[in-house]
């Protein structure tokens, strides 16, 4: 993938770390993979993860599996699956193959069984909470299990039958056997069977015991022969039983673990436990609401897959904990879309402007650019008739002096068009401003001698008998406050901004806008970033707001931290 223009990535750890093992021929073929479990949608921080796994395969001729980490029924959906492939593949990137770690079922059932033969596991009968209260502390160590020396003969009858089906579930587990009193909690004898009598998405009814995710993780690695796994780094504590297993296993290859930090973005969460609360409490409408942090919502928000990579190529890769403001997604997006999206014209809450010299029932059709530095984008026909629409906030009636908008007795371009003078303001009973009365400059016209003419402001506009009636919906942070997750004292759904949404039923658009299809990105001039939505039809066109045109929120952030 080239994301020209772009700055070759400043290095990093794990790059250096990889250009090593390759030079030094430790790996003859770089192998990574990006290894989700399918209990809920991608997020950012899952994209964080998924182009440094892609990049660095790619940087050095190797490549890149996608692995389902499917071994939790419980939480684990087909949906899940099928939107995950739909988002590695959105941003861009090409998976050398497909993995489940439940293929590995049979392969992961034998290891276990070596495992007991060699007396390095063994059946534990206690329940879970027993296991849990044995386990010790930081700072006490565990108790041993009165299972712990149970023979290997006896322990393999066991797990025989709990894999045939004849115990319910918890009556027992397979435990390791390590080292109760380990510092590293990880060590403590850890669980690598339950029984858990659940259907399987891809295994059917075919198992009833299931493995631990720290005992499938690392020796799925080893059987796709991956020779670089990396993880985020809450998993660096798990690495010793990661190698433990792989010492004790006839694994065919040994992958290396390096950890790297999370992405955390500030003003949401990233954790898929927090998120599905917030589709399963319907605070949000649904995992793709444009307000998620998840890649269908921020997709359907109208973000690029190049904006998120070159996001993801700025952060960079690092071993230390960070908050990245929301904004710096944004500034992407905006760097993206200014060069690639068309210009189009739209009122968000309209103003009646009448053209009082501006012959009756004449439509005229203005040539305008679709990209105001890109010729090569083309141009489009624009409609201007009689009776205009402005947006409301471009009229002020007792402006101030830097206001270079309409004013009364004012003047102002309108893009593409002409100068126009606001000669009358007419008003309800109540005093609300109804209508403007101008009149428009002939000689100011592209072509006549007034073209250059200046004057301070210029507003955009669109002919009122042409224009299309469109739903707007504008987006702003979903939370009120920068790290929701971060309160102790209050629940994060408290800190759900209450104005993170607002719908603009009847906004103006131009003609032509209506007939795009979902997916569309384009500027509204001095308005902002908008992409056509997917609930959005000919005769009901609905536009989000991607972004807006310039960051109006690093000021206040600034302030609140
Ligand atoms: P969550 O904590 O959001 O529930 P998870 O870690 O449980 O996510 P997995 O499906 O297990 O989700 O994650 C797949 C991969 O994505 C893992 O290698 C994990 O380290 C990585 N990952 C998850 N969250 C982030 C993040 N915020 N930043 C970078 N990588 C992440
Ligand atoms: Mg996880």
């Amino acid at each position: 993938m080239t994301d020209t223009d772009r700055p070759e990535p400043p290095p990093h750890f794990i790059r250096t770390r990889i250009r090593k093992d390759v030079e030094t021929e430790v790996v003859q073929q770089v192998v990574t993979r990006f290894p989700p479990e399918p209990n809920g949608y991608l997020h950012i921080g899952h994209a964080k993860s998924i182009a440094l796994n892609f990049a660095m395969a790619e940087e050095f001729g190797g490549r890149t599996h996608l692995r389902f980490d499917d071994t939790n029924p419980m939480k684990e959906e087909q949906r899940y699956v099928d939107a995950i492939r739909d988002d590695v593949g959105w941003l861009g990137y090409e998976w050398a193959r497909e993995c489940y770690a439940s293929d590995y079922f049979e392969q992961l059932y034998a290891w276990a069984l070596h495992l007991i033969d060699q007396g390095l596991a063994y059946v534990d009968s206690q329940d879970a909470d027993a296991i849990r209260e044995q386990r010790g502390t930081l700072t006490e160590p565990g108790r041993e299990s009165p299972y712990r020396d149970r023979p290997p003969a006896e322990s393999r009858d066991l797990f025989e039958r709990m894999r045939a089906g004849e115990f319910p579930d918890g009556a027992h587990v397979l435990r390791a056997k390590i080292d109760m009193a380990a510092p590293n909690i990880n060590l403590r004898d850890p669980v690598l069977y339950r029984i858990r009598h659940q259907h399987h998405a891809r295994t059917g009814d075919a198992w009833c015991i299931y493995p631990s995710y720290d005992f499938a993780h690392g020796q799925s690695d080893a059987i796709e022969g991956i020779t670089h796994s990396l993880c985020t780094l809450e998993f660096e504590d798990h690495r010793p039983l990661y190698d433990w297993l792989i010492e004790h296993l006839p694994v065919p290859a040994r992958p290396r673990q390096i950890e790297f930090a999370r992405l955390n973005l500030d003003f949401t969460v990233l954790s898929k436990r927090r998120l599905s609360r917030l589709v399963d409490e319907g605070h949000v409408d649904g995992w793709d609401d444009p307000r998620m942090p998840t890649l269908a919502g921020i997709r359907r928000r109208g973000f690029t897959p190049a904006s998120i990579r070159n996001f993801c190529t700025e952060i960079g890769v690092t071993k230390s904990e960070s908050v990245i403001p929301f904004g710096a997604l944004e500034r992407n997006l905006r760097d993206d879309l200014n060069v690639r999206a068309p210009r189009r014209l739209a009122v968000l809450n309209p103003l009646k402007v009448i053209l009082t010299n501006f012959p009756d029932d004449e439509t005229e059709w203005l040539e305008l650019p679709n990209h105001p530095q890109n010729p090569d984008m083309g141009t489009r026909e624009v409609p201007l008739s009689r009776e205009l629409w402005i947006e409301a906030g471009d009229f002020m009636i007792d402006a101030p002096k830097k206001f270079f908008r309409l004013k009364p007795g004012g003047e102002v371009r309108l893009r593409g068009a002409f100068i126009v003078r606001c000669d009358e303001v007419v008003k309800d009973d109540s005093g609300n401003v109804v209508a403007l009365h101008c009149s428009f400059d002939p000689d100011t016209r592209s072509g006549q001698p007034g073209a250059d003419r200046k004057v301070k402001g210029t507003i955009h506009w669109l002919s009122a008998e042409h224009a299309v009636r469109a739903e707007v919906r504008l987006y702003d942070r979903l939370f009120s406050v920068p790290h929701p997750a971060a309160d102790k004292d209050r629940d994060f759904v408290e800190h759900l901004n209450p104005d993170s949404l607002q719908v603009v039923s009847d906004a103006r658009i131009e003609p032509g806008v209506e007939a795009m299809a979902p997916g569309t990105h384009m500027q509204f001039e001095r308005t902002g970033y908008f992409v056509v939505d997917r609930d959005s039809t000919p005769d009901a066109p609905v536009l989000n707001r991607a972004a807006t045109l310039r960051d109006t929120w690093s000021k206040i952030e600034k302030q609140l931290r």
